[in-house]
């Protein structure tokens, strides 16, 4: 008997153990105050920040202004976010900004779409059934349910993983074939970033029919839009380093956020509301490049867009202001082993002054190296860096495949002749070498790192805000309040994403590829009536027999998913077929 409970209790032990590691636990630490619902919500991400990065933003934003002590967002820090994919600690842009707008971490490239589950590395628990249906993001929730208003801003392409995140679906963020058409559908009232190259003719002729105003690379025209409605987008892909951007095409961060933030708040609609998303994308891009100089530049300049998202909040007194990063990247520090000097009795002067005579990204000052002669490779580093190449840089340089004004042939380019720990093939790359020479400032990887991101809220008077070590999830979970959304996050997502063999059973229908190579679902009806709808669109067309008599839009773009082979659609897609009987 005794061994018997003991065993009971060991089983018991090691079952609740391994549903404590499963489960996530429900417990959100806030500041105890109401978590009531808001009228705005902006949720502004810088990609890839570990928190070093706030350390050496805030000491070179003193060093150049001596009035400015402090990051704008740093009153409002109140503790951090444990971000990490369904089965990784480590996290990657697609599952974890997916997983605080849907409330699930899922994996490695997927972008608001349900994880498979691998038991052996699951970090929650999940549902196997699921395993690549798109969820339903809080951003898609707040337009559809609580009517509110949604705008995206961003420095990256619109479509890349983050911004996507928030308002398509797939479980590969390069696929931007799939992802583009349905933030095209998803009926986003404001876009402002960059891949002015990204939209087909089409897309433009489908946004400007919905109503809105499209602008690509037209700032000036941009600013002095008044519609409510607009996608505004700069540079092929994405926007220039913010060191690099030349004012007269590219606007800052800080900028697009006030021109979203006008828009979203006035006309119609406003009286409901928004949910903003703004994303500091390339804080990121440069911790992957380990370029120093433009890691710091492009935090600051996505600081000083949170100055402008807090001075809405505290204008308006009924908007929350959430900033955070969703994942760690780099491994980023102040101070090296290495550094020629005892780096940690370098005074503030040797650690920023120079360092702020930088001014040129790696890869703005690698396009300056390839625009102009061999001749004037030290002037320019003068001009641009504050600093000459010594001698083993300059056969570096030379030796540089990237590197296209080389006055060595291609055939004498041999990475035998370079020192190996200089050697790069890549010119932005070896920029960045010559940069973390002369600064003591060390990186551990070019890939992303495990720890916890920092995290400030703004919120009115009363309102409550997470403190304390909280998860991602948590995050979803507090948005979620903030919306005012009571059901569970699946349940829109069991309603805007139902497959279409559940959704049309007993019905006639037909998935298949048109002559363009389309995913097409047909569905006939009594009496010749047939319904068309577009795997990555919105748009339901209507015959009868072989004429169109018609088209409907569903709520949200629908989605195809290859490994399931299935179309993923709004169960209101029923009503229109048995409507228009
Ligand atoms: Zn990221």
């Amino acid at each position: 008997m005794k061994l018997k409970t003991a065993l009971t209790l060991r089983l018991g032990t090691a079952l609740l153990l391994c549903t404590l590691f499963l489960l996530p636990l429900p417990a959100q630490y806030t500041d105890g105050k109401s978590l009531r619902p808001v009228k705005n919500v902006i949720l502004m991400i810088s990609d890839g920040t570990s928190l070093p990065v706030l350390s050496a933003s805030r000491w070179m934003r003193r060093y150049q202004d001596s009035t400015a002590q402090n990051l704008h967002l740093d009153p409002y820090l109140c503790g951090t976010l444990v971000t990490y994919s369904s089965n990784a600690p480590i996290g990657d842009s697609a599952p974890t900004t997916s997983c605080y707008m849907t409330g699930v971490p899922s994996i490695t490239g997927f972008i608001a779409t349900y994880p498979y589950s691998q038991p052996q590395n699951d970090l929650v628990r999940l549902d196997a059934t699921r395993a690549y249906r798109p969820m339903a993001t809080l951003l898609e929730i707040a337009r559809l349910e609580t009517k509110r208003k949604v705008g995206l801003v961003m420095t990256s392409e619109f479509c890349h993983a983050t911004p996507a995140d928030c308002s398509a679906h797939s479980y590969d963020r390069k696929r931007y074939d799939w992802l583009v058409p349905q933030m095209v559908h998803n009926s986003i009232d404001v876009v402002i970033g960059g891949g002015s190259g990204l939209l087909t003719k089409e897309q433009v002729q489908f946004l400007q029919q919905e109503g809105y105003t499209v602008f690509r690379d037209q700032l000036e025209e941009a600013r002095q839009d008044t519609s409510s409605r607009t996608w505004q987008l700069y540079g092929k892909r994405s926007i220039p380093y913010n060191l690099d951007r030349d004012p007269k095409h590219f606007p800052s961060l800080a900028e697009m956020t006030e021109r979203a933030l006008e828009k979203l708040s006035a006309g119609e609609r406003s009286e409901n509301g928004f949910f903003l998303m703004v994303e500091g994308s390339k804080v990121d891009w440069a911790a992957h490049n380990n370029d120093p100089v433009a890691l710091i530049d492009e935090f600051i300049a996505f600081d000083d867009a949170v100055g402008k998202a807090i001075d809405f909040a505290k204008r308006d007194g009924n908007t929350v202001v959430i900033v955070t990063s969703d994942h760690g990247n780099s491994g980023f520090s102040i101070g090296r082993a290495g550094f020629p000097k005892k780096y940690d009795e370098a005074s503030r002067e040797e650690l920023f002054g120079f360092w702020s005579k930088i001014k040129r990204s790696a890869e703005g000052m690698a396009q300056l190296l390839n625009s102009y002669p061999y001749s004037q490779v030290q002037s320019l580093f003068e001009q641009y860096g504050g600093f000459r190449l010594e001698e083993d840089e300059l056969a570096a340089l030379q030796h540089c495949k990237g590197y296209k004004n080389s006055p060595l042939s291609e055939a004498e380019k041999d990475s035998r002749e370079v020192s190996p720990t200089l050697y790069n093939s890549n010119l932005s790359r070896l920029i960045c070498e010559f940069y973390k020479r002369r600064l003591p400032v060390g990186f551990t990887t070019h890939g992303h790192t495990g720890e916890e991101v920092y995290l400030a809220i703004v919120a009115p008077e009363g309102v409550s805000r997470l403190i304390g070590v909280n998860q991602n999830y948590q995050l979803a979970s507090y948005m979620k309040s903030l919306l005012g959304i009571d059901a569970p996050l699946e349940s829109y997502s069991n309603r805007y994403f139902a497959p279409h063999t559940e959704l049309l059973r007993g019905r006639s229908y037909k998935l298949a590829k048109n002559g363009k190579g389309e995913i097409v679902l047909s569905v006939r009806e009594k009496k010749g009536m047939r319904y068309e709808v577009q795997a990555f669109s919105n748009v339901v067309s209507i015959y009868k027999g072989k004429k169109l008599i018609g088209q409907a839009k569903l709520p949200l773009a629908t989605v195809y998913v290859d490994k399931t082979d299935c179309l993923y659609l709004a169960d209101s897609f029923l009503e229109l077929l048995d409507q228009t009987k």
